[in-house]
């Protein structure tokens, strides 16, 4: 029998990876829950399993690479392949912030949580989705990170947090392109402006609103774009 597909959402404890990881283990995914402390995953993994869903915790620090390459062991021996990424993981240390004041400390931090782990979780799992037929990458990014659209519809808020979103975009468009002769597809997904605790309690979308583009990412079709930048499924400006 073929086995079903496999997927893995990082930091998906809470907020918009946690839905996204409901969702996917909702179209009979297995999916692997990512978060780096045990408690919070496995509580949340726990949540998802009593609602009859195939949800498991699996420990993932993205700036730790002990971390990363424990967890894709564990993958390669559990599964031997690797369906779809959810690189969701992400943090927001510097809201309210000028880019005249942006904190050099702040960015690092930023720049190694939002980009560095995610290209390293990507890179580590790579070989595992390239043994699967038709791989999917999705990167959460924002379009905080659309250099097209600060100063007109997006405004400056959290300038280290823009500029790794911006490059995490980046990213998405060089291994697209390098992929391109693959079957994986390799997307950015900006989810809006979503109640979570990054989102704060003003923002207008819940979080099945917020899950919605980057699980329609995370299961396209054979014809389906890649190397793109989408909100509400239509494409957003870099
Ligand atoms: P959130 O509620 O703050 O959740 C962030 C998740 O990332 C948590 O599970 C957190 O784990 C985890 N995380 C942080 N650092 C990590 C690390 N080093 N290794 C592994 N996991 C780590 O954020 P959210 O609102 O759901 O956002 C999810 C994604 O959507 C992010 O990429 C965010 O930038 C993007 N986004 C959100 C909004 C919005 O309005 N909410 C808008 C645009 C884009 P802990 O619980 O352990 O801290």
């Amino acid at each position: 029998m073929q086995p079903g597909k496999v997927a893995l959402v990082t930091g998906a404890n809470k907020g918009i990876g946690f839905e996204i990881a409901r969702r996917l283990a909702r179209q009979n995914i297995t999916v692997l829950l990512g978060a780096r402390d045990e408690n919070r995953g496995k509580e949340a993994a726990g949540r998802l399993r009593d609602e009859g869903l195939d949800v498991h915790f699996l420990p993932l620090d993205q700036t730790r690479p002990e971390s990363i390459a424990a967890a894709a062991r564990q993958v390669e021996q559990q599964f031997g392949r690797l369906d779809v990424l959810v690189n969701n993981a992400a943090i927001l240390l510097d809201q309210g912030v000028a880019p005249s004041n942006l904190d050099a400390e702040a960015l690092r931090q930023t720049l190694e949580t939002n980009v560095v782990g995610v290209v390293n979780v990507t890179r580590a799992l790579l070989p595992l989705i390239r043994k699967g037929p038709a791989g999917r990458i999705v990167n959460l990014s924002s379009s905080g990170g659309s250099l097209g659209l600060i100063g007109d519809r997006v405004g400056v808020f959290a300038p280290a947090y823009q500029i790794s979103k911006a490059a995490v975009n980046g990213f998405t468009v060089l291994l697209a392109s390098e992929l391109r002769n693959t079957p994986i597809k390799v997307n950015s997904a900006c989810p809006g402006w979503v109640r979570t605790d990054m989102g704060g309690p003003g923002a207008p979308l819940t979080v099945e609103q917020g899950a919605d583009t980057p699980v329609w990412l995370a299961t396209l079709p054979d014809d389906g774009p890649t190397g793109g930048f989408f909100n509400s499924r239509q494409p957003v400006s870099w």
